[in-house]
């Protein structure tokens, strides 16, 4: 296989839809061997495996905000492949509802424990098989920088800030490796999650967020990525990249 991430192996969570689907196929494109995790849709995701090739992608089944699901997925990548050099943090609760007035402690341990927890220990697992050069891309929004943010994105973009913070000074630690460690910020992306919940008035308004009038798609995120991944983005640590087409400047 040739490509820019040839011989490497990526992990991504959450690619049996939306953007980490598009992501997984775009790595895969690059010549790297895929990860496809998943937590409930088994058909979705052996159809990214069987759409990048059996002999180097594998679908795993883990839920990736339990720490003992965490553990046993780098075990069955690393038994698999032997090690881990990209690790895509896609998995995650886009929640809508999160209001002041309307949070209560099992939504905020909910959310957190799968934006926020999960990848924390995710990323301190996985971090004793990736070499030097490896890639760790977590997932934020661009919602956590634009100033007409509604307050029911309250609960969600807490979880995201918290996320874009661990980046930072996760980089630094895993910098000295040679690791480089970002954040991956979308804005609007046409995902079946994001038309949850959305009347056509919002998806609408939304649009107009980028001068360009329109939403934004799975694989321009992939594409992005498939760049932080390779070799190119060595210079590029601890930062929190903006995929939106303009829709937060500066
Ligand atoms: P999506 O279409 O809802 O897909 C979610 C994926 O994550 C699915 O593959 C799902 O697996 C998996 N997943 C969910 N919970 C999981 C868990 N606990 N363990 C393992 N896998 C799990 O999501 P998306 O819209 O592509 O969003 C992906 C990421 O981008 C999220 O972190 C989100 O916050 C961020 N983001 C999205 C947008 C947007 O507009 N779409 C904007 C900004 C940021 P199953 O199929 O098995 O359920």
């Amino acid at each position: 296989m040739s490509g820019s991430l040839a011989g490497k192996v990526a992990l991504v969570t959450g690619a049996s839809r939306g953007i980490g689907r598009a992501t997984a196929i775009a790595l895969a494109k690059e010549g790297a061997s895929v990860v496809v995790n998943y937590v409930s849709s088994v058909g979705a995701a052996e159809e990214v495996v069987k759409e990048i090739g059996a002999n180097r992608s594998v679908a795993i089944k883990a839920d990736v905000s339990e720490i003992n699901e965490i553990m046993d997925l780098i075990q069955q990548v690393v038994k698999k492949f032997g090690k881990i050099d990209i690790v895509v943090l896609n998995a995650g609760l886009l929640w809508q509802n999160g209001a002041l007035n309307n949070i209560d402690e099992n939504a905020f341990d909910k959310i957190f424990q799968t934006n926020v927890k999960g990848p924390f220990f995710l990323v301190q697992e996985a971090a004793k098989h990736i070499p030097d050069g490896g890639r760790i891309l977590l997932f934020s929004t661009s919602l956590t920088s634009v100033s007409m943010i509604t307050p029911n994105y309250l609960l969600y973009v807490t979880t995201k800030g918290a996320v874009e913070q661990m980046t930072r000074v996760m980089a630094k630690d895993l910098g000295k490796r040679g690791i480089t460690v970002n954040t991956i910020s979308p804005g609007p992306i046409s995902t079946d999650t994001y038309f949850v919940g959305k009347t056509e008035e919002m998806i609408k308004l939304q649009r107009t967020f980028a001068p360009a009038n329109r939403i934004g798609k799975a694989e321009e995120v992939a594409d992005v990525i498939t760049f932080m991944a390779s070799k190119k983005s060595q210079w590029i640590n601890g930062q929190n990249i903006q995929i939106n087409g303009g829709m937060t400047v500066g």
